[in-house]
């Protein structure tokens, strides 16, 4: 697949426990996980610390939301410095729960790619259609409106791995077929040749998420434009480790 290594998230959103974080952490440390998968857990912000202290070299942390702006008056916002400053090398950015719940604009996501990025972090970047959306025909436009909003505040994508995230798939237990998800990241993967370069067209994982579990995450994983996975709930469990490695 273009020698793009296979990504892995998990995406524990507003969920665990000191002592939950730590038995999940300890059961990935224990876990025989594919060396080639590079897999990034992201935890709520209050457990960071505590999941990047615990966990072994070679996995990574995530936040699941970070700031645009660099330090003040911003009550409640953590900065991209300081998620640095504390190990954390990744962020994801633009999650639907965040766009639809908290109404962050496409702009606003934008800002914190670019944010993000020129401090130093990897950018998970979420994208993807609701089901009405879907249904009137508009699952490439809300789409590349989404990524477009970034491609305008930023040219180099080799630190953004882009995850195509049917909202109507998040959460449900309703996984997008395998012919769903490919369709639109082949289409995604034709709009970064097109819009950014045929470098970033090769290079960008385009993961996918929305229901993934150990079941159907093999077949998905043999999709020639999934390169991997953003897992909510079943990334709390000890299937996780089965969805790393779907491709082993
Ligand atoms: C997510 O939160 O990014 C997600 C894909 O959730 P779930 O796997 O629970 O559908």
């Amino acid at each position: 697949k273009g020698g793009r290594q296979f990504f892995v998230g998990g995406n524990f959103k507003m969920n665990g426990t000191i002592s939950q974080i730590k038995e999940i952490v300890g059961h990935l440390n224990d876990a025989k996980c594919d060396s080639d998968v590079e897999v990034v857990i992201s935890p709520p912000a209050i457990y960071l610390l505590l999941a990047r202290e615990h966990l072994r070299k070679g996995i990574e942390v995530a936040a699941q939301n970070v700031f645009d702006k660099p330090n003040g008056a911003f009550t409640g916002e953590i900065s991209v410095s300081q998620l640095k400053d504390s190990g954390i090398t990744w962020t994801i950015v633009g999650h639907s729960e965040r766009r639809t719940i908290i109404q962050e604009a496409n702009h606003f996501v934008a800002n914190k790619v670019k944010a993000a990025l020129d401090g130093g972090l990897g950018v998970v970047l979420c994208c993807g259609e609701t089901l009405e959306q879907r249904e009137s025909n508009k699952t490439m436009d809300v789409v590349l409106a989404q990524l477009g909003a970034v491609a305008k505040e930023v040219k180099d994508w080799s630190k953004i791995v882009i995850a195509y995230e049917p909202v109507w798939a998040i959460g449900t237990g309703k996984v997008a077929s395998n012919e769903q998800a490919q369709e639109v990241h082949h289409a995604i993967r034709e709009w970064l040749g097109k819009d950014v370069s045929s470098e970033a067209a090769n290079a960008t994982r385009i993961i996918y998420g929305g229901s993934v579990s150990e079941k159907n995450c093999k077949d998905l994983a043999k999709q020639a434009d999934i390169d991997g996975f953003l897992v909510g709930g079943a990334s709390l469990k000890p299937a996780f480790v089965d969805i790393i490695n779907a491709r082993s």
